[in-house]
């Protein structure tokens, strides 16, 4: 690692700390974090780390010492970053360790392989995509993202972890799904807390590979939703292929993981446009 993913998270900044007085609680604890980040390694399995640290255990995880700085990093430039850009609602460190880093993990849980092609729609300030890169550095990652400011965000996030083979690009599914350097070529296609079922079949089908798997996460009632999704899938070429329950640290209300499969090439006419989507639906 170089000096600079190495300093202390505020020495870059023109604004040590940021503006302490309206951040509240949450960052005044991600700044003793930051003081952690200057011990050495086992130091920072301590404050808000202990939690996120068993869930990974659970998952079958060990974080190296470059992964923990990643994700500790990552957490205050989140927190950060959020006083200026709308990217979570989740201002308490420990709850952006479990709700966003090891929730994004679990979609272990459905895929895992030593090289993977990756896609995130609606990735926002990352999730769950980039705590998926920080583990497994050797997959390759694409992040789409509507919001110039969040990809603003990501794009500093990717420089400032050193991440390699991850791209932040600003667009719409909706119509990057037609350009051939995209379309039918990940493995795995996700979305978190982006719309319905139905849309997102339509969004990550016609990304997928035959074979590819188009995993979201999900939580609450979904009953009507997961058949209006199965009704869907057929016409995007998909087929359901897994529920799976994710219980972990902290993460006990309910939240599922859907898997499709990608059985046949989506046909060309979709994603439809969002007008169109919106009116007509699929399933
Ligand atoms: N996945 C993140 C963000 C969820 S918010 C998380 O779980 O925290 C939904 C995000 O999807 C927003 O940032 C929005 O800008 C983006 N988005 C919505 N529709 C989109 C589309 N059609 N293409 C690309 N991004 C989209």
């Amino acid at each position: 690692m170089s000096e600079d993913f190495d300093g202390p998270p505020g020495a870059k900044r023109s604004k040590p700390g940021g503006n302490a007085s309206n951040v509240g609680a949450g960052l005044a604890l991600a700044r003793e974090i930051q003081t952690a980040w200057q011990t050495p390694a086992p130091a920072l399995v301590n404050l808000a780390f202990q939690p996120f640290l068993e869930g990974l255990h659970r998952l079958g995880l060990e974080l190296t010492e470059q992964q923990s700085k990643q994700f500790l990093r990552y957490q205050l430039e989140l927190l950060d970053w959020n006083t200026r850009v709308n990217l979570t609602s989740i201002t308490n460190p420990e709850e952006v360790m479990i709700k966003h880093f090891l929730d994004s993990l679990s979609l272990l849980m459905a895929f895992d392989a030593p090289e993977a092609r990756l896609l995130d729609i609606g990735t926002g300030a990352g999730f769950p995509g980039l705590p998926l890169k920080i583990v497994r550095p050797q997959w390759q990652l694409l992040l789409l993202e509507a919001t110039g400011k969040k990809v603003a965000f990501l794009q500093h996030l990717i420089e400032t972890l050193q991440l390699k083979d991850v791209v932040a690009v600003n667009g719409r599914a909706e119509d990057l799904a037609h350009k051939a350097e995209y379309r039918g070529s990940f493995d795995v296609a996700t979305a978190r807390a982006v719309t319905s079922l139905p849309a997102l079949l339509e969004y990550a089908a016609p990304f997928c590979r035959l074979g590819g798997l188009l995993i979201f996460p999900k939580k609450g009632d979904l009953t009507e939703e997961l058949a209006r999704g199965k009704r869907a899938a057929s016409q995007v070429g998909a087929r359901f292929k897994a529920d799976t329950a994710v219980t972990l640290t902290g993460l006990d209300d309910g939240r599922r993981l859907l898997v499709w499969e990608q059985m046949n090439r989506c046909p060309e006419q979709y994603p439809r446009s969002g007008g169109v989507m919106a009116k007509k639906p699929l399933g």
